[in-house]
């Protein structure tokens, strides 16, 4: 396995992407960034600067109203709902600050909710299921019940899930923000050894120490991008990679 990449292929871009939310909210503007296979990055920024919106649209949840997607290469825009759905279960994996486990199942059939769109066939989910609680570390865990685990449990579960399908990038929106510090701590050592593994990881959050954690920081500000690590300065006006 590789270590953070140097410079892989573009697994997502974003390219000039605005979104206003009707009632005229312009929770993000001209933002273009690029995100390549074996990154760990951060997107950082105050509550309310347009992180979760970005999360949405780079992981195709919604539409912009400005700018493009690229997905391997393929425009967002171009496929239909159908054909989306089926790119974003293949490519991407999700996880939420508030877990979005399901109550009545248990942390294995939870992870196997992760393969319902894949393809993969019904008697494979479960071992796939039971080696991704594995590599998350929840291997005696498999039976519990969501309320039958602590927090910081539940989240690796969600992790679980994220990673079942092996997506080329998982997307984390305020992951440790419904935790306390040790198991926040635990949860991003967790993202950091998957992305020693090989997982590209993105992880928004308002933490800047988590966010100075992490190779890569993309800090945004009303709605745009403010820094990136990885471009210096060429975020000046007429820059650009
Ligand atoms: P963050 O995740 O950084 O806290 P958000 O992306 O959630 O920021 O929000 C960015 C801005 O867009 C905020 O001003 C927020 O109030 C607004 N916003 C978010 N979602 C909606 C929505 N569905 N409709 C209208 N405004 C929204
Ligand atoms: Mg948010």
């Amino acid at each position: 396995m590789t270590g953070p990449a140097e410079a892989g292929s573009a697994v997502l871009s974003v390219r000039n992407a605005s979104k206003v939310y009707a009632g005229g909210v312009t929770a993000l503007d001209d933002v273009s960034l690029t995100i390549r296979e074996g990154e760990l990055l951060a997107i950082v920024g105050r509550s309310g600067s347009g992180k979760s919106t970005l999360l949405n649209i780079m992981g195709t949840l919604d539409r912009p109203t400005g700018g493009t997607v690229l997905i391997g290469g393929r425009d967002a825009a171009r496929l239909s709902d159908r054909r989306l759905s089926a790119l974003r279960g293949r490519w991407l994996g999700f996880v939420f600050q508030h877990f979005h486990l399901t109550d009545g199942l248990t942390a294995e059939e939870n992870v196997a909710t992760g393969l319902l769109y894949s393809g993969v066939p019904r008697r494979r989910r479960q071992p796939m299921a039971a080696a991704a609680l594995d590599r998350v570390g929840l291997a005696r865990r498999t039976r519990h019940l969501p309320h039958q685990l602590s927090g910081g449990e539940r989240q690796r579960v969600a992790i679980a899930r994220a990673l079942v399908n092996e997506p080329a990038l998982v997307l984390a929106d305020e992951p440790t923000g419904a935790l306390d510090t040790a198991n926040g701590q635990s949860v991003l050592h967790l993202l950091t050894q998957l992305n020693s593994e090989g997982t590209t990881i993105a992880v928004i959050t308002h933490d800047r120490d988590i966010a100075a954690s992490l190779p890569r920081r993309i800090e945004m500000s009303d709605g745009r991008v403010v820094t990136d690590s990885h471009l210096d300065s060429s975020l000046a006006p007429g820059g650009g990679a």
